[in-house]
């Protein structure tokens, strides 16, 4: 299953990722992080088709990764 690992503590909680994800797998989490920040959490990663949009729009390049499994192979974003 395609799945994406937030780093909380890299997140800012800027919320770009939300609003461009066409699924709906990412969501703030109301909690916050060590600097302060309420960080995104991900959810419903049976609807992640590890398009990339969350990544390629994050101001963070730590907060995100994208993992896609797809049939036999397995590629890292
Ligand atoms: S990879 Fe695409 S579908 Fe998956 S969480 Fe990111 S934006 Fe949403
Ligand atoms: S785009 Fe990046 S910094 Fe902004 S809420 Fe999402 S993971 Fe956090």
């Amino acid at each position: 299953m395609n799945h994406v690992r937030v780093r909380d503590d890299e997140c800012k909680g800027c919320a770009v990722c939300v609003s461009v994800c066409p699924k709906n797998c990412l969501v703030m989490s109301g909690k916050l992080n060590v600097k302060g920040y309420d960080y995104v959490q991900f959810v419903h990663a049976e609807a992640c088709t590890a398009c990339g949009l969350c990544f390629l729009n994050c101001p963070e390049p730590g907060a995100l990764t994208v993992f896609g499994n797809k049939e036999s192979s397995r590629d890292e974003l």
